[in-house]
């Protein structure tokens, strides 16, 4: 599924790894970790936004509805378009009432995904559901929200991953996902779950990625794996927040029904810097104008940490 090459300079070992489905490339460089940059910083240091609003007090009166007139709300969550939308159904799912939580429970997520689920499912495009948590992964806003749309077309790794799903299915006459799963299973990168495999990703596009491999390939078929995605999402946090990451970023892309023969529907998650006084952000030129992302954490690596992170 990846091939790898090792390079030493001084001692210090270079990884390059391609996923062979896609031609995604990575380094891994455990030795930048030294650097020190991502020191224990909480969200205590970062300035409580009294005009928030996705506060209690304002949520009702700042943020837009939907064409019915409405928000949809599951539990503590409120779901409404984006008021700012780069997608067609641009969405917005509001997931604690508290500003700044030190905790984001598994129900808060699963009510969340929930939300986004039935503010998407009458859309025809192509769905995802992603979230930038903490600023220092990019959420403008602290107040921790997911984002979901639904575009006339997939987006650019989203499409990758499809189409050559295709090209594997027409080459192997076997579907690419059910390989993948199988083999992850049985590597040193499996962290936890049965239905829905967790997995170190052996070719990251950013540091320490999970993917969840899921059971399905359409939105269509989302809504009953809800409460088993919201658990293993919360167990990630888990096993971030043991290695010291606080701040994260995640996308679960979804197929269409058509798509049933070739693709399955996955969970990617990446840990992200902490968010700093410094602001310095810890994706730069190779991320995102090479789409070469340099990671520090060898994938294998996870499971040590996994093993610490049984409870929560
Ligand atoms: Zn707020």
């Amino acid at each position: 599924m990846f091939s790898k090459a090792l390079l030493d300079r001084n001692g210090r070992k270079i990884e390059y790894r391609e996923e062979t489905l896609t031609g995604i490339r990575c380094r891994i460089c455990p030795s930048r970790e030294e650097r020190g940059l991502n020191d224990l910083r909480i969200p205590e240091a970062l300035e409580i936004n009294k005009s928030c609003p996705f506060c209690p007090e304002n949520i009702e009166i700042d943020t837009p509805c939907f064409e019915n007139g409405e928000r949809i709300h599951v539990g503590e969550t409120t779901t409404f378009p984006n008021i700012y939308p780069f997608g067609e159904n641009h969405i917005v799912t509001v997931i604690t009432k508290e500003h700044c939580p030190h905790e984001i429970t598994e129900n808060q997520i699963l009510d969340s995904l929930k939300g986004q689920f039935l503010g998407l499912k009458e859309k025809k495009g192509f769905a995802s559901i992603n979230w930038n948590y903490l600023s220092s992964a990019g959420a403008s806003m602290i107040h921790p929200h997911l984002q979901g749309f639904s575009d006339g077309i997939p987006t650019y790794l989203t499409s990758l991953y499809i189409n050559r799903s295709k090209e594997y299915f027409d080459r192997s006459g076997s579907n690419y996902w059910l390989s993948v799963t199988e083999s992850e299973k049985e590597s040193d990168r499996y962290l936890f779950g049965d239905e829905i495999t967790w997995c170190a990703n052996p070719v990251p596009i950013g540091e320490k990625e999970i993917r969840g491999y899921l059971p399905f390939c359409s939105f269509n078929d989302f809504e009953e794996f809800i409460p088993e995605i919201a658990g293993g999402i919360r167990r990630v946090m888990e096993i971030y927040k043991n290695a010291g990451n606080h701040a994260l970023n995640m996308a679960i892309r979804f197929g269409k029904d058509e798509h049933e023969m070739y693709f399955r529907a996955f969970v990617s998650m990446i840990a992200r810097i902490n968010p700093n006084p410094e602001s310095i952000s810890d994706s730069a030129f190779m991320e995102r104008l090479h789409f070469e992302p340099v990671v520090m954490t060898v994938p294998e690596d996870l499971k040590k940490i996994n093993s610490r992170s049984q409870k929560y």
